[in-house]
């Protein structure tokens, strides 16, 4: 096949291919409505669709529009979000319902180059909310489409260095300006996230069901495994610390993380750098030690959780303390109902441990909240 041909080809390839075999099921799909467009492509930013589906539809039951979610209380908003990890990601949500909702009544801008100003909402995001919400003839660049484009057009080097994603956008601003111009920008748009998703997947491409094999470099060279250039990969460093699960007449004290931070607006459990500062802050609070008849915190099995850019372990500490009254809670600390730390947001391993310690079934929603 001629190169020009090559170019021209490709979207309406994949567009008819999405038409034809692509997925037409999700909750997100067959609306025009910004607001949801938005909300599924900031929620599949890093996470699979099939694990988005319940959030979505959760969100959606809890903030129906821009309006609703301006006006959620932020703990609200981070606790339907609890599991979905990346929580900076909900926090620009909130702040983008903001300003939406106070500067332009509610309404999204109609471009991607406007929607990219607002918080949380990069080159690639904005093109699909454009795309899908407005028809705009905007190329995305998520990485599902870098797979693609570099296994087609076989370039070589990590996609995440600026060099090759500028390549990787001039690529795909090329294949859509050559595009017919009745091509369908919702089937295409959809089908270059399906065809990544169902077909040119990371470890098993299957070329025999691909629109684009008739012309695809890494399929003539068999290079599949070779496209897109992995990164090289640096060891992800280490960190610990321990956690005090500290329990006194029903009520644990969990510790709301500052924002920014990587679990900003999350409550958690305080944290510590070792026993004896632990072992001291019990002290100072009077729920262990001296003259306290509580027993000394004991420790429980270790977990680990795995951020981007690091692993974190944790030593978790627990003591049921037998003060007669809840002590004083510190700044950003709260005595918290053990019946409501269902609906208490919890970074995941966190509610994974306390689920753990205290099962849900116990919970008595009708109890009283943070206090
Ligand atoms: S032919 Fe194979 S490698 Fe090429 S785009 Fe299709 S699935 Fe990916």
């Amino acid at each position: 096949m001629a190169e020009n041909q090559r170019v021209t080809s490709f979207a309406p390839r994949i567009a008819d291919w999405q038409t034809r075999a692509g997925r037409h099921g999700l909750p997100w799909q067959g609306t025009r409505d910004p607001y949801r467009i938005w909300l599924s492509e900031v929620m599949l930013q890093q996470t699979q669709a099939s694990t988005v589906i319940a959030y979505y539809e959760r969100f959606l039951a809890l903030f129906p529009d821009v309006t609703a979610l301006a006006a959620a209380d932020p703990d609200t908003v981070m606790h339907a979000w609890a599991g979905l990890g990346y929580y900076a990601r909900a926090r620009n949500l909130q702040r983008c319902a903001r300003i939406l909702a106070y500067e332009t009544n509610g309404c999204f801008p109609r471009t991607a180059q406007a929607l990219a100003q607002l918080p949380g909402i990069g080159p690639s995001t904005a093109a699909a909310i454009a795309a899908f919400a407005f028809g705009a003839r905007e190329p995305i660049l998520d990485g599902n489409v870098k797979r693609i484009l570099a296994r087609y057009f076989g370039v070589v080097g990590d996609p995440s260095t600026r060099a090759v994603e500028q390549n990787l956008w001039s690529l795909a601003h090329a294949v859509l300006e050559a595009a017919p111009a009745d091509l369908d920008m919702t089937a295409y748009t959809q089908g270059q996230m399906d065809l990544g998703a169902l077909v040119c997947t990371r470890h098993q491409p299957d070329c025999a069901r691909c629109p684009l094999n008739a012309s695809c470099h890494a399929r003539q060279h068999g290079q599949q495994h070779l496209l897109p250039t992995p990164r090289q990969r640096r060891a992800r460093p280490e960190r610990s610390c321990l956690m005090l699960i500290l329990e006194c007449q029903g009520h644990l004290l969990l510790h709301k993380h500052a924002s920014p931070g990587i679990w900003g607006g999350l409550w958690g459990l305080p944290q510590f750098d070792t026993p004896d500062a632990l072992r001291a802050a019990c002290g100072t609070m009077g729920v262990a030690g001296g003259d306290t008849d509580s027993d000394e915190p004991s420790r429980l099995a270790g977990i680990s959780h795995a951020f981007t850019h690091f692993r974190l372990h944790i030593e978790p500490w627990w003591l049921r303390a037998n003060a007669c009254r809840l002590p004083a809670p510190g700044p950003n600390e709260a005595w918290v109902p053990i019946t409501r730390l269902g609906a208490t947001a919890l970074p995941a391993p966190l509610e994974k441990l306390l689920g753990g310690l205290y099962p849900p079934s116990d919970a008595n929603p009708d109890e009283g909240g943070v206090n």
